[in-house]
């Protein structure tokens, strides 16, 4: 890949998306194609083919796709599968067809079997069943890693799959709904921290900000006239809200709400313990355009260290993929403390145990990427401070429009009367952060049948 090389990045204002734009501008690349959602939108195919035929790009990093928690995955797997099968056909088809020097497509650790062992290395794909809460969204992934490898072996051409694991970073998604748990935390001591410190219009900033504005606050009005204290109906609805998150506090203050609440609290799902890998979005797209374009030196002193069946499988385009990830983890209560403190919320945190920890550990094998000479430099604490300072620089971000899709798509007020009437054992009124499930579930199945 040349400095003036035309790359197209699919998913550009996409966490993946613009932490690879930034990476490839900071190295000099400046031939850019990119479209956003609204212009291009990936699912037709005939607007794609247009495109790659007018445009023409010599590389492809293929990061589009509909992403979302466990809350989004159960709630729409149809979207999940269909989506972003369509999306990979499309693209992947296109880069072919319009001859394409190398396409990176963007997996995700979910495609590895839900039991397989740890650490996850790539020959373990399709060596068992995956987590049936996203497997639909996975079997679109494995489709595209697939196709990758067919068109390679049928074709010739040069498609590489990455497997990420957990990210963050700028430009995520902080919406209660459907968020990562990692942003999730974020937000929620952020929250946190402002009820404990009174501080409500920056409450109701963020937001409008954010997404998970509560109906109920649109259009009331939520101070007294005359001082910056909330009105108590409006101090009775934020509380109710905040709770769904797990944003809660002991004790509701007697009249008076401007006195600093000191009684908050914030609920975490299940008992801390599972361990998990997080990585910063922006060192990730580092190892990808090392991927995309690998330095020939480091390569070689790399694949050294590296055993000659694993580069063989790994580097061969017709079986390629490749993990990304730094290789170790972290237990969701260390990860939970860590960021409390970058937030600056020093209340309680309480642990739900009553909830499910989900599987005990998920970490990447990166010895191949490790050999082929890539290697993780942030450390998590400082790739958090450097995430939360995003966050609180962010003016508006795109999950307010995630927001509004889903409102578009949510039940009438009498569906979601029924709805809290029947909870399936992930769900529950109170919506938490959870090591693996972002946030509680509704079981939509139940309700088809009432
Ligand atoms: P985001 O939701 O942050 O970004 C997705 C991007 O794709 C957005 O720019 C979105 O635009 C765009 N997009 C979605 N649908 C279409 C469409 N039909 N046409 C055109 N553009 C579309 O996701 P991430 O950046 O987090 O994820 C990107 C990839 O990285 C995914 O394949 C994911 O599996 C993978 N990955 C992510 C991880 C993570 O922790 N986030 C971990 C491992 C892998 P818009 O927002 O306007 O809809």
């Amino acid at each position: 890949m040349e400095r003036d090389s035309k790359i197209y990045i699919a998913g550009h204002t996409g966490l993946v998306g613009s932490a690879i734009l930034r990476c490839l501008r900071s190295q000099g690349y400046s031939n850019f194609v990119l479209r956003t959602h609204k212009e291009l939108d990936l699912e037709r195919q005939a607007d794609v083919e247009a495109f790659f035929e007018k445009e023409r790009p010599e590389y492809v990093f293929l990061a589009a796709a509909k992403v979302g928690g466990i809350y989004a995955n159960s709630t729409y797997p149809a979207d999940f599968i269909y989506n972003n099968l369509i999306i990979e056909a499309n693209v992947i088809n296109a880069a072919h067809k319009y001859r394409v020097k190398k396409l990176l497509f963007l997996g995700s650790s979910c495609i590895y079997p839900s039991l397989a062992a740890q650490p996850m290395k790539e020959e373990h794909l399709l060596s068992g069943p995956l987590e049936p809460t996203n497997e639909p969204y996975a079997i679109s992934k494995i489709a595209g890693i697939k196709m990758c490898q067919a068109y390679n072996r049928q074709y010739g051409t040069n498609f590489i799959s990455v497997m990420p694991t957990n990210l963050y970073g700028p430009n995520d998604n902080y919406d209660l709904m459907n968020a990562h748990v990692l942003p999730a935390l974020i937000r929620k001591f952020h929250l946190a921290k402002l009820l404990s410190e009174s501080k409500y219009d920056e409450i109701l900033r963020d937001f409008q900000i954010h997404g998970n504005m509560p109906d109920s606050l649109l259009g009331s009005s939520y101070f007294s006239t005359n001082s910056n204290c909330l009105l108590p109906s409006a101090y009775s609805l934020l509380i109710d809200h905040l709770s769904k998150f797990g944003i809660k506090i002991s004790q509701h203050p007697a009249s008076d709400l401007c006195p600093p609440t000191s009684n908050v609290f914030v609920e975490v799902w299940g008992t801390g313990n599972p361990r998990r890998e997080f990585m910063y979005s922006d060192e990730m797209a580092d190892a990808c355009v090392f991927i995309m374009n690998p330095n020939k030196d480091a390569l070689t002193s790399g694949l050294a260290s590296t055993s000659a069946s694993s580069v063989a499988s790994s580097l061969n385009p017709q079986t390629s993929i490749i993990n990304i990830g730094i290789g170790e983890d972290i237990t969701i209560r260390e990860l939970t403390q860590m960021v409390a403190e970058i937030v600056g919320y020093k209340g309680e945190i309480r642990w739900d145990t009553t909830k499910p920890d989900g599987t005990p550990r998920k970490l990447l094998d990166v010895s191949f990427l490790h050999g082929i000479g890539w290697k993780h430099k942030t450390p998590l604490q400082d790739g958090l401070r450097l995430t939360y300072q995003d966050f609180l620089k962010t003016k508006q971000t795109r999950e307010t429009r995630k927001t509004r899709e889903m409102r578009k798509t949510r039940q009438t007020r009498q569906t979601k009367k029924t709805l809290k009437r029947i909870y399936s054992p992930y769900s529950t009124p109170s919506l938490y952060a959870s090591p693996y499930l972002t946030v509680g579930v509704l079981d939509t199945n139940k309700l088809n049948r009432v």
